[in-house]
């Protein structure tokens, strides 16, 4: 589904991100870990576009939204097929980024009915499908402030969802949570694994990140530096680098 190869980034004089390669496949699982600062966000938003890369290529579905010339330095594709691929993917923030003076609803129906311009009455009973399935059908009429944190992130997902994306991405979806609110959306993420939706995640949860991945991708400094599958890289780091870091949550 996605392909990232040797990708690069930097911050004026900042290399934040050097030679990152990633491959994700239809169903897989692939959560991101590391400390602050390691580059996981910039990642997250170099694949969906959100940033752009300096160098490597990017890749949806066997398509290019950046291909690396002879030099390696990143050239984008042009703004319609740019448009095309951000389609397949969602997005999940972790301070929500619901649109506050709009209802639920209308916060869930308004990207397929303007960006994947769908008809309203599919949209809209679509939409209220996924409330179901998120525990928010009394919600449909609400607006953000009058939801818990928890709420706002699961309709944060149902608008994520309701593009039909091939991959979802997450960034961090429960650290702005109180810790009793973190187990629902964790439980939703897994639902959706279960699923078999192909999910990147960036998470500070381990138990979580062991329990829901396939693959598990270890970020320090900007590069990679171990990843394997949970087994490997949670219960058994090789790197001292890996070990000291998953130490901290010990
Ligand atoms: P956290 O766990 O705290 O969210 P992270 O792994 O997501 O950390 P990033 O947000 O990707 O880390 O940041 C990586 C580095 O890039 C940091 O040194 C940060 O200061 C720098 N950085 C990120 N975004 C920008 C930006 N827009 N302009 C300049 N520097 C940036
Ligand atoms: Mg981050």
């Amino acid at each position: 589904v996605l392909e990232i190869n040797n990708c690069s980034k930097k911050f004026g004089e900042n290399e934040v991100l050097k030679d990152i390669s990633l491959s994700v496949s239809q169903g897989q699982v692939v959560s991101i870990i590391g400390p602050s600062g390691s580059g996981k966000s910039t990642l997250l938003r170099c694949a969906t576009l959100l940033e752009t890369m300096d160098g490597g290529d990017l890749n949806y579905l066997g398509d290019y939204a950046a291909k690396a010339d002879e030099s390696g330095k990143s050239v984008y594709s042009d703004g319609n097929k740019l448009q095309e691929i951000k389609k397949h993917f969602g997005l999940v923030f972790q301070n929500f980024n619901l649109f506050p003076h709009y209802s639920v609803m209308r916060n869930i129906t308004e990207p397929p009915i303007l960006i994947g311009k769908r008809p309203k009455e599919e949209v809209f009973a679509e939409a209220r499908v996924l409330l179901a399935k998120m525990g928010l059908s009394e919600k449909e009429d609400a607006y953000p402030f009058q939801l818990s944190g928890g709420q706002q992130q699961r309709v944060s997902i149902a608008r994520a969802l309701a593009m039909n994306p091939k991959i979802l991405f997450f960034d961090e979806p429960t650290s702005a949570l109180d810790p009793e609110l973190t187990g629902e959306i964790l439980k939703v993420i897994k639902d959706l694994a279960a699923e078999h939706m192909t999910m990147v995640i960036v998470t500070h949860e381990m138990s979580f990140a062991r329990d829901v991945s396939n693959y598990i991708i270890f970020m320090d400094g900007g590069v990679i530096v171990e990843e394997g599958t949970p087994e490997e890289v949670i219960n058994h780091p090789k790197q001292e680098r890996t070990k000291a870091f998953l130490g901290r949550f010990q």
